[in-house]
C-alpha cells in the first residue's frame, strides 16, 4: 500500500487556499444565484481563520495541516462551515502522524462523507456537496481496491468530484437554502459541490507536484 508524497499535507492545504481564493467570488456568485449569496464570505471567513492558526502555529505534519483547516471551517458559520469542517477533520484524523497511505486517505475521505450526511441528512441527488463528495469516495475506494497508485487514484477521483458538481446544475435542491428557491436555482451549479470538486482537484494537484 502506497503512502502519498512527503509534503502532500502542506502542498494540498496551500494549493487548495490559492484555488479558492481565485474562485471565491465565482463561489459566491453561485450562491447569490442558487442559495442566499453568503458562501464566498463564509468560506474567505474559515481560510482566514485557518491561515491565523497556521501562521500561530506553523503545523509539522499532515494530520495538523488538515486540523487546522479543519478548526477553520468549524468555527465558521453557514450550512457549508460545520459540515466542511467535520468533512476535514475525518481526514486530519485518517492517519497518526506521516502522510497517509492511499488507503487511509480513502478511509478518510469516506468518513469525510458519512459524518456530512450524518449531519446534513442529504443523499445524492440532492444538489449539496454531497453530490460531488459521494462519487469521489465511491472512485478513490475502488482505486485503492484495483491497487491504482497514489497519482492516478487521485486524478480518478477528483474527476468523479467534478462530474459530480456538474450534474447538480440539472437538479433542483432538497436541502439547504437553495430548496427554498427551487426552480429558479435548476440550470446553477451547487456552490458546495463545486467547492468539494475543488478541494479533490486540489489534492491530485498535491499529489503530482
Ligand atoms: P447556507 O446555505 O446556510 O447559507 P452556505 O452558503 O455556507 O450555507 O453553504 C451552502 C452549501 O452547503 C450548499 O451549496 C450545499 O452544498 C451545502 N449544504 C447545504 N445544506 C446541506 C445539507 N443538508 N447537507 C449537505 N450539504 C449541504
Ligand atoms: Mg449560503
Ligand atoms: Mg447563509
Amino acid at each position: 500500500d502506497t503512502a502519498l508524497p512527503a509534503g502532500f499535507g502542506e502542498r494540498w492545504v496551500n494549493t487548495m487556499f490559492a484555488a479558492f481564493l481565485d474562485r471565491t467570488e465565482a463561489l459566491a456568485d453561485l450562491d447569490r444565484r442558487a442559495g442566499d449569496g453568503d458562501f464566498g464570505a463564509n468560506i474567505a471567513a474559515a481560510l482566514r481563520r485557518a491561515r491565523t492558526n497556521i501562521d500561530a502555529e506553523p503545523p509539522a505534519s499532515y494530520a495538523a495541516w488538515l486540523t487546522a483547516v479543519s478548526w477553520g471551517f468549524l468555527g465558521t458559520g453557514g450550512t457549508s462551515g460545520p459540515l466542511f469542517g467535520m468533512f476535514f477533520r475525518e481526514l486530519a484524523r485518517c492517519t497518526k502522524d506521516s502522510e497517509p497511505s492511499t488507503a487511509e486517505f480513502s478511509r478518510g475521505l469516506s468518513a469525510g462523507l458519512a459524518t456530512v450526511q450524518r449531519y446534513g441528512n442529504a443523499e445524492v441527488g440532492h444538489k449539496t456537496m454531497v453530490d460531488a463528495l459521494a462519487p469521489a469516495a465511491e472512485t478513490l475506494a475502488a482505486r485503492v481496491a484495483a491497487g491504482s497508485d497514489p497519482g492516478a487514484a487521485l486524478d480518478a477521483t477528483a474527476d468523479a468530484a467534478v462530474q459530480g458538481a456538474a450534474g447538480t446544475a440539472s437538479l433542483v435542491a432538497k436541502r439547504g437554502r437553495a430548496s427554498y428557491v427551487g426552480e429558479v436555482a435548476r440550470g446553477v451549479l451547487d456552490p458546495g459541490a463545486a467547492a468539494a470538486a475543488l478541494i479533490l482537484q486540489t489534492a491530485a494537484a498535491a499529489c503530482a507536484d
